[in-house]
């Protein structure tokens, strides 16, 4: 997708702090962070929202989660504990649209999330 933010990031058109790489994901951290951890984790591939997936994407979501055990394990949040969202369309703060979990960590989380 040519006018993606996150396609532009897996192309290097764009600079991030990248801190995993697999076949199908890539992780860095986010500009604008709400925990002393957080990284985006994406699908190499371009899936809109989680309303986009379906049963062929179940191997690449899995994916994005194996990526987050093993960043929350190389950053220590492995025993305290961390977070991992999705947000799907605007009405649950998505703002770039192609799938990405955050890993936010470092911090003391709130339930149920604002
Ligand atoms: P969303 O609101 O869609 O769930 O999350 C998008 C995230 O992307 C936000 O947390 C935002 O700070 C982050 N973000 C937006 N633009 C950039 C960018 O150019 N680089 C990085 N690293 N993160 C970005
Ligand atoms: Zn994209």
């Amino acid at each position: 997708m040519s006018d993606c933010l996150f396609c532009k990031i897996l192309d290097g058109e764009i600079p991030a702090d990248v801190i995993y790489e697999s076949e199908t994901a890539l992780a860095f951290r986010d500009i604008n962070p709400q925990a002393p951890t957080h990284v985006l984790i994406i699908p190499r591939e371009h899936v809109s929202t989680i309303n986009d997936l379906d049963e062929g994407h179940e191997t690449l979501v899995g994916s994005l989660f194996s990526a987050a055990k093993q960043i929350a394990a190389q950053e220590g949040l492995a025993d305290d504990g961390y977070r991992v969202v999705m947000n799907c369309n605007e009405g649950a703060g998505q703002s770039v649209f192609h799938i990405h979990l955050h890993l936010l960590g470092g911090r003391l989380f709130n339930w149920p999330p604002g």
